[in-house]
This record gives C-alpha cells, structure tokens and sequence, in this order.
C-alpha cells in the first residue's frame, strides 16, 4: 500500500521580496487579529518598531518576546504560555533556524497558525514541518515532527542579504546537495521526510533549486558581498529557502545528510556550518554512486566559484584519524539514518573509503 503513496508538502505561502518585515501585519492578518511574535535578540527593536507599526495602523494586536537562545521544551513551554496569556491568535518567529523552530513549536502546541519569517539563508529550516528540540546544554533532544508545515515564510531578500555571507553561501551548499538526494531516494523508491514516496513534483523542485542556483548562486553571492539585493539575489533565495526545503521534504535525503550527520562527532569539524558539511557528504555520494567525471567536476567547480569550504582541511579537519572517520561512516550507515536510500546498499567501509576518496578528489581541483 505505501509503496505508491507519494507526497508533495509545502507552507500555504511563500513571499520572497523586500520590505517584508514592514508589512508583517499584511500576512499575520489572514490568520488572527494579536500576533505573539518570538524574535532574536539582535533584531528585536527593529521589529518591534518596522512591524510593531503595521500592527497599529492595521488595528492589530501584538506582543514581542526575545527568544533565549536555545529551542528547549522549557523556551517552548514559556512561549506557549506566554501566547496563552496575551490572548494571541497567531504566532510569528523572526531570526534564525532555532528561532523558527521555536515559533513552529509554540504554534503547534498552542494549536495556533505561525508565520515564519527567517533572517539568515543558511538551512532549510524555514520551510518544513519539522523542528528540532534541544536540551540545556545544547545538546540534540528530539526531532518534533509537525503536522503540517508553517501558513507563511516571509523571506525578506534585504534582510537576507545583509546577513555574513558565510551564512547566504552555506545555504547554497544545504541546496546544492538537494537534487543528487531527491534523484538517489526517487530511483531507489525510498521514504520522504513526510515518511512517503517522492513525488514528481519534489523531483521537479528539487532539479529547479540545483538549476537555478547553478545559473544565478555566483552573482548572488558576489552581491551580497556587498549587502546589497538584487534579482539573482532573490532567485537564489528562492532555491535555498523554498525549493530546498520543499524538494527535500517531498524528495527524500540520501547519503550527503547522513554523511553530514556522522560529521557532527569530529570535534575540529564543530564551526563549520551545516551546508558546508552537506557539501562534502555530497562529494562523497557522488563518489557512492559513480557519478559521471563531468557531474563531479561541475558540481566541485560550482564549490569553488561560491566560496564554499572544499577540502576537509578547508573544513576546519586538523588531522585525519583513521578511527574518527571510521565511527563518523558507521553513524552515517545507522538504522533509520537516510543513507537507507541510496540506490545500491551502502556499508559503513564503502562510506569511508568513498570519504577518503571524495577529499582525494577536492585536494587535487583545490588549486586547479
Ligand atoms: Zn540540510
């Protein structure tokens, strides 16, 4: 029976543009009348005065609370609380991926509508109907599974753009590796993130994001740069944000996410960014899988025109030890990980010989 179920799943609404954040009201309105909106410390007066206004002249409600740093039950819990007690009918999360994680949460167990509105480009945290639950000490807790994904994304390209490039660029790398995952899952018939089969369309979506960060990913990077925005800009935006998300979701994860979360053990691995780990699980896949020299050689060539880390010595790695890599492609091989759907079976020695490989690889076009 699930083996023909497939899935397409995505926000209500995605709005990519500039002064978003000064017509929050616009898109806070359809759902409710006083918005709870959860926000980072570091654009919390600016929100406060810019959306806090729509608010007013729209005859809205609304209440601005600092998110504490981590997504915890407890933060969870105090803002659920909180929204309780305001009276809100809408939840609003403005910042980074734990604080739209946090919002997602809130709304859901205030069983309240969330209008999600991120402020770096780096994940595909925006879009999906999954949020991530730490505890105190930030260590992993939980994945909440959500059952639906967030009413709104607002992507304001002016505020993205001004954020470290690092962070639009790693965003890059998180959406370079969606369409090598989602044609893996699709030929081996795999699950999804919604635990279904990957639909055409994800496929569709998730072959568009690799198109179009291909066409547009350098010129965006090279104006924000700058902090400036333009159309490159905003189409870039579109593929990290949107048809990342939404071609994962509905495509399914392969080996570069399950190579990426064995990667989260190495110590000297800890500051690189979660894109910058997908894009060297993605060499490795490509190496799994054979892929063609030309394949490889424009995605590496891609890497290198963006800025993104290539080698694992680029990564921050400062010594290969042959141990760590060897529990770093066992995790990646584990029960319910997503290396389950690469097309042939995949031990955790062909992962590590294909690690070795893959750094091989991105040590020899390095300098070319
Ligand atoms: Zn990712």
């Amino acid at each position: 029976m699930k083996k023909s179920v497939k899935s397409i799943t995505s926000p209500k609404r995605f709005i990519v543009g500039q002064h978003l954040l000064e017509d929050l009201s616009t898109y806070t309105s359809t759902y409710g009348n006083h918005a709870y909106v959860i926000c980072d410390e570091f654009i919390l007066d600016r929100a406060k005065k810019e959306a806090g206004n729509s608010f007013d002249e729209a005859g809205n409600q609304s209440e601005f609370v600092k998110f504490n740093y981590e997504n915890t039950q407890e933060e969870i819990d105090k803002h659920t609380e909180g929204a309780k007690k305001a009276g809100a009918n809408v939840i609003v999360g403005i910042g980074g991926g734990k604080t739209l994680d946090t919002a997602k949460a809130t709304a859901y167990f205030s069983k309240l509508p969330v209008v999600i509105f991120p402020t770096i480009a780096s994940t595909d945290a925006p879009c999906t109907a999954l949020s991530v639950i730490y505890k105190g000490d930030g260590s992993f807790d939980r994945y909440l599974f959500l059952p639906s994904n967030p009413d709104v994304v607002l992507a304001d390209s002016a505020i993205l753009a001004a954020a470290p490039t690092r962070f639009f660029v790693a965003g890059i790398g998180d959406a370079l590796a969606t369409y090598f995952e989602a044609r893996a899952c699709y030929r081996k018939n795999g699950d999804n993130l919604v635990n279904l089969k990957p639909s055409l369309a994800g496929m569709g979506l998730a072959n568009m994001c690799y198109e179009t960060i291909l066409e547009y990913g350098l010129q965006a990077k090279l104006a924000v740069d700058h902090g400036i925005t333009t159309p490159a800009v905003e189409n870039t935006i579109e593929a990290t944000i949107y048809l990342s998300g939404v071609g994962a979701e509905a495509g399914g994860l392969a080996a570069a996410h399950a190579i990426h979360n064995g990667m989260t053990a190495v110590p000297s691995l800890h500051h690189a960014q979660h894109g910058e780990k997908v894009v060297f699980g993605l060499l490795t896949q490509l190496v799994l899988e054979s892929a063609p020299q030309e394949e490889i050689e424009e995605v590496i060539y891609f890497i290198k025109e963006v800025g993104l880390p290539l080698t694992l010595k680029d990564l921050g790695l400062d010594e290969f030890r042959e141990e760590e890599w060897r529990s770093v492609a066992e995790a990646a091989c584990a029960e319910g990980d997503t290396m389950g759907n690469m097309p042939h079976p995949v031990t955790p020695d062909d992962v590590y010989q294909a690690i070795i490989a893959a750094n091989a690889l991105a040590e020899y076009y390095h300098d070319e």
